[in-house]
């Protein structure tokens, strides 16, 4: 019991610090796509940009916007993770972090970084949009730039 309170503080600090200190959040320079997410149940609003390179990367990622701590830590977790790589593996970590949320396994999550810290979220449904909008953001990003094509 002690270790599992211990794990929530830990969770807790990392959530805070992406929540003060938000990684890649401003405006990327002539991107290629951007789009809004709003969570009209907490007012979250999220807006997502990317830039591609000609190998389809996604070389700069902007997340920016305003709302609750988990939704804000969501989207700078995800902005570190999905900087630099492929639309490919973008489209899987949205996938898996659908399936963190709904509390389905989710294979290798210590490689994963700081997205281990969410996973406590799926305890409280009212949160699970709040994590999730960022992420649904960016599926519509790459779904807008697949088109683009
Ligand atoms: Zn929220």
């Amino acid at each position: 019991m002690a270790v599992d309170v211990k794990l929530d503080d830990l969770y807790r600090e990392v959530i805070l610090d992406h929540y003060r200190d938000p990684r890649h959040h401003e405006p990327v320079k002539d991107p290629d796509v951007e789009e809004l997410g709003y969570n009209p149940l907490c007012g979250d609003e999220i807006t997502v940009q990317i830039k591609c390179d000609k190998k389809n990367c996604i070389y700069r990622i902007g997340v920016f916007g305003k709302g609750c701590s988990i939704c804000m830590a969501s989207g700078s977790i995800l902005s570190e993770l999905i900087n630099g790589k492929p639309i490919k593996n973008a489209t899987e970590l949205v996938k898996t972090m659908k399936d963190l949320m709904h509390g389905r396994t989710v294979k290798d999550l210590e490689a994963l970084g700081d997205l281990e810290a969410l996973e406590g979220v799926k305890k409280f449904p009212v949160r699970i949009k709040c994590a999730l909008l960022p992420w649904t953001t960016l599926e519509s990003a790459v779904s807008k730039v697949k088109e683009k094509k």
